[in-house]
């Protein structure tokens, strides 16, 4: 079926540059970005062969091929897929949910660091937002976006993709009035049902060499494409395809509201997770600013009242107003001494 808002109404939006796109870091292993292909998405055009829409001309040369990953970031597994691109100098598009990126602000930062387009993929992963009213549809839209731009802390594409590819025509219509192109893909992985390494590879391999060229899609939150990825661009640089890196004329304006709420909130969690280093150690702490009480004293309520009374204020004076809290037992007893032996104060960065 072919979407009506589509026919006609969509200018040429693929512009390629001559110039070799990256300095790589290393020659030898890199897989050729061979094209940074910039995408005017003002009119809200719509890429990817897997559709119940119409979708834009192909703009990939043959042999060419756009790494997506969608649904992170992911704190086990974004890094690792990040140093393989790196190994290889290949240039990908993430497509992380709102949510996710809330969660892990750190990682959406190291990805727009290191120069992967980033754009958007909802605030929690609708399966299927044809079930969803237009509202709830706007709402998921534009607070993932808006999630993804307070993470990343710099402007981001305005590239949308459906999740599990269920596009819906009303949401097509508001992503086009808004300026967004939407990203279905050419070829999939299919590393959703895929867990074996070996399979995952040699199935995506020929899935890209039949169909020649394609945007392909991977997930960041899957181990096996983690694990498989740096044999599936072995693989593709042996059979001489290239990568092309889009990019976005435009970035993506978020809703401002959202945008603003969403930031700040990110502030007061960025301001309670420090990183304190002490004499003798190493690590992170977590530092909660809110005073918590900790109940070490007995209870006081068998006590008669005036003794109570004094208890009470003992324990109202245990309160610690940033309590210092750890990720293992070590940094809690290098803390502890710490405090005991009132050596120099730590100094507190956040992050
Ligand atoms: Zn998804």
């Amino acid at each position: 079926m072919r979407h009506p808002f589509f026919i006609g109404t969509i200018v040429a939006t693929a512009i390629a540059c001559g110039q070799p796109a990256y300095a790589c870091q290393n020659p030898n292993d890199a897989l050729n970005t061979s094209r940074i292909v910039q995408v005017d998405a003002s009119n809200g055009p719509m890429y990817g062969r897997i559709s119940r829409f119409a979708s834009e001309p192909q703009f990939l040369r043959s042999k060419e091929i756009v790494l997506t990953f969608d649904d992170g970031p992911s704190p086990r597994l974004t890094r690792s897929i990040l140093a393989t691109l790196a190994k290889y100098c290949a240039k990908a598009t993430f497509f992380p949910v709102g949510r996710m990126a809330m969660a892990y602000p750190q990682i959406m930062q190291e990805i727009a660091q290191q120069g992967h387009t980033i754009g958007g993929h909802t605030w929690s992963h609708p399966n299927n937002m044809r079930r969803l009213a237009i509202k709830s549809i706007e709402k998921q839209i534009e607070r993932g976006f808006a999630a993804v731009a307070a993470a990343s802390q710099q402007p981001i594409s305005p590239f949308f993709r459906f999740p599990g590819l269920n596009d819906d025509g009303r949401a097509l219509r508001y992503l086009q009035k808004r300026g967004i192109a939407t990203f279905s893909v050419d070829v999939v992985s299919d590393d959703s049902y895929i867990s074996d390494v070996e399979e995952l590879v040699q199935t995506t391999l020929s899935r890209i060499k039949q169909q020649g060229r394609g945007i392909l899609l991977f997930h960041d939150i899957k181990s096996v494409t983690a694990e498989a990825l740096p044999q599936i661009l072995e693989g593709l640089k042996n059979a001489n395809f290239n990568i092309v890196h889009l990019t976005s004329k435009f970035t993506l304006v978020p809703n401002q509201t959202m945008h603003e709420r969403l930031a700040k909130k990110l502030k007061s969690k960025t301001k309670q997770t420090a990183t304190l280093s002490l004499a003798g150690f190493q690590g992170t702490v977590r530092v909660r600013e809110e005073p918590q009480l900790r109940q070490t004293a007995p209870p006081v309520t068998h006590l008669a009242p005036e003794r109570r009374k004094v208890e009470l204020a003992k324990l109202r004076a245990k309160r610690v107003r940033n309590l210092i809290e750890t990720i293992d037992g070590r940094a809690w007893t290098s803390i502890i001494e710490h405090k005991k032996t009132n050596a120099a104060q730590p100094s507190e960065t956040t992050n």
